[in-house]
C-alpha cells in the first residue's frame, strides 16, 4: 500500500483508500469492510503505522479498544443511511450524487456544537476573526492552519467537521500577528492554547512561527498546545528529524518565564506501554514543560473505572498531571459513544477512589457546553428530591463559576441539555425559566 502524505511535514498515513486492505487484516466480512467504508465517506478516518502495527490488537477485532478508537464501525449511523451510501458504493455511483448524500447526513449531525461558530469567534471591528474562539477571559484558542490534521483520527473526535473538507465547518489562521494582536488587546488573556487538529502535526519550523511572537508578551503566563502526539506518534520527541527542535522550541517558552503546558489526550493506559512514550515524556519534562492530561469517557474504548484508574496512576508515575475527564460531546456519532452522565459519574468516582491524592488533581466528567464547562460532581438526595449536583469549572460569564446548582436526576441524560433544574426555574446559566419549568417543590413529570 502506497501512503499517504500529510501535514507540513510530510508525515505518512492510511486514509479511507486504504481501508478494504486494512479491515481485511481483521479478517471481516465483505458486507461489513463495505458497510464501515460507507461510514468513512461521512466521518474522517485516518491511522498511522503506529498505531496500526504498535497499538493495536488485531486478534481481539471488532472489540480492541485501539480499533474502535480509530477504526468506524458499520454502527455509527443509523442503518438506512449506512445502507444507502453502500448501495451508492457498490454501485459506483456518480462523485456528485454520494457526496449530496454524505453531505446531508453530516449537517444532520450537529457539526458545530456548543455555539463555537457564532458564540466563541472573537471580532474586530464587527468582522469576525478566523482561526480563533475566545469563550473564558483568561484563554483564547488559536487554530494554525498548518495544525488541522492529526496522526490518526479519533472516531469520537468532537472536532470531526475540521477534517472532512467542508470549507464552511473549518477554522483555521495563519495569521500569527492577528493573534498577537488580540492578546494585547485583551489585557485579560493569560493563556493562548493551541489547538486542531494537533498542532504537533506541523514541524518545528512552523510552530516556533506560532509561538515565538508570543514569548515577549508580558501579560502571557501560559502557551498550551493541545495534543494526541504522545498517543499516536511518540516518535516526534525523539526519533523525528525536528524532534531536538521541537524540544528547543518547548525550552524557549520556560526560559522566557512562561510554562509551556502540554495538554495530551490520552484515551486508554494501552497507549503509554510503548517505552518510546516514556521516552518522550521524559524529554518533553526535561524541556521545562508541564503535561497535563486528558481524555473523554468513551463507551466501548475506556468506559471502566479500572481503565481511568490505570490511566491516571501510570500518567502519575511517569511525571505527567491528570486534568479532566470530559463528557462525549453533541456533535457526529454522539449517540453511538455516550454514557449516560449517572454512568459517568461513577465510574468518575470508583476511579477517583482507586488513586493517591497525588493523582485526584483531575476534574470531571465534564461537559464543555454553551454557558461553560458543567461538571457533574455527584448524585444527592436533596429534601426528598434526587438530584444531579453540578458546579461550573469554567463560565462563559466567569460570575458563574464555582457555584454549585442542581439538576432533576436521570438516569438516562447524556448531556447538559437532557437536564431540567431543580429548585429553580432556570440553570443559573440561563435568563429566562426553563420551558415547562416546574415550580420549586414539584416533582418531574414521568418522560
Ligand atoms: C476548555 C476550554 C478552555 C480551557 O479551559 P481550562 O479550564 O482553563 O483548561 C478554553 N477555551 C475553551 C473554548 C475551552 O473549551
Ligand atoms: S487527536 Fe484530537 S483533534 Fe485529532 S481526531 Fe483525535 S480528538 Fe480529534
Amino acid at each position: 500500500m502506497t501512503l499517504t502524505q500529510t501535514g507540513t511535514r510530510g508525515f505518512k498515513a492510511y486514509t479511507a483508500k486504504h481501508l478494504d486492505d486494512l479491515l481485511k487484516r481483521g479478517h471481516l466480512n465483505a458486507e461489513t469492510r463495505l458497510r464501515v467504508r460507507a461510514v468513512a465517506t461521512v466521518l474522517p478516518f485516518r491511522v498511522n503505522p503506529y498505531v496500526v502495527d504498535e497499538l493495536i490488537d488485531w486478534s481481539d477485532i471488532p472489540d480492541d479498544p485501539i480499533y474502535r478508537l480509530v477504526f468506524p464501525q458499520e454502527d455509527m449511523l443509523p442503518s438506512d443511511e449506512v445502507s444507502r451510501i453502500a448501495a451508492l458504493l457498490r454501485s459506483e455511483a456518480p462523485r456528485d450524487e454520494l457526496q449530496a448524500t454524505v453531505r446531508a447526513v453530516r449537517m444532520r449531525m450537529n457539526p458545530h456544537p456548543a455555539g463555537q461558530m457564532e458564540l466563541n469567534m472573537p471580532r474586530v471591528g464587527g468582522e469576525p476573526v478566523a482561526g480563533m474562539q475566545h469563550k473564558y477571559p483568561e484563554t483564547v484558542l488559536f487554530f494554525p492552519k498548518q495544525g488541522q490534521t492529526c496522526h490518526a483520527y479519533c472516531t469520537y473526535c468532537f472536532r470531526w467537521a475540521q477534517f472532512v473538507g467542508e470549507p464552511d465547518l473549518k477554522m483555521a489562521s495563519d495569521d500569527a500577528q492577528a493573534l498577537v494582536r488580540h492578546v494585547r488587546e485583551h489585557p485579560e488573556i493569560t493563556s493562548v492554547l493551541f489547538t486542531g487538529g494537533d498542532p504537533m502535526i506541523m514541524s518545528a519550523a512552523v510552530l516556533r512561527r506560532y509561538v515565538e511572537p508570543l514569548l515577549g508578551l508580558e501579560q502571557l503566563e501560559s502557551i498550551r498546545v493541545g495534543t494526541k502526539s504522545l498517543a499516536y506518534w511518540p516518535g516526534r520527541f525523539v526519533t523525528d528529524p525536528d524532534a531536538a527542535d521541537t524540544l528547543r522550541l518547548f525550552s524557549s517558552v520556560a526560559e522566557s518565564g512562561k510554562n509551556l503546558a502540554f495538554m495530551a489526550h490520552f484515551s486508554h493506559p494501552r497507549e503509554m506501554e510503548s517505552p518510546l512514550v516514556q521516552t518522550a515524556v521524559r524529554a518533553i519534562r526535561d524541556a521545562g514543560a508541564v503535561i497535563r492530561t486528558q481524555a473523554p469517557l468513551i463507551r466501548t474504548v475506556n468506559d471502566e473505572p479500572g481503565i481511568w484508574a490505570e490511566m491516571w496512576r501510570r500518567q502519575h508515575a511517569l511525571g505527567m498531571v491528570p486534568y479532566y475527564m470530559f463528557v462525549e460531546r453533541d456533535t457526529g456519532p454522539q449517540d453511538y459513544f455516550a454514557v449516560p452522565l449517572a454512568r459517568g459519574y461513577e465510574i468518575f468516582r470508583d476511579a477517583y477512589t482507586q488513586v493517591s491524592g497525588l493523582c485526584r488533581t483531575v476534574r470531571g466528567p465534564s461537559m464543555s457546553a454553551t454557558p461553560g464547562k458543567v461538571c457533574v460532581d455527584g448524585v444527592a438526595e436533596v429534601a426528598g428530591t434526587r438530584v444531579f449536583v453540578l458546579h461550573l469549572i469554567q463560565a462563559r460569564d466567569p460570575a458563574l463559576a464555582g457555584r454549585p446548582f442542581f439538576a432533576h436526576y436521570d438516569p438516562e441524560a447524556v448531556w447538559l441539555s437532557d437536564l431540567r433544574p431543580a429548585f429553580a426555574d432556570r440553570f443559573p446559566f440561563e435568563t429566562e425559566p426553563a420551558a415547562g419549568a416546574l415550580s420549586a417543590l414539584e416533582e418531574p413529570p414521568p418522560r
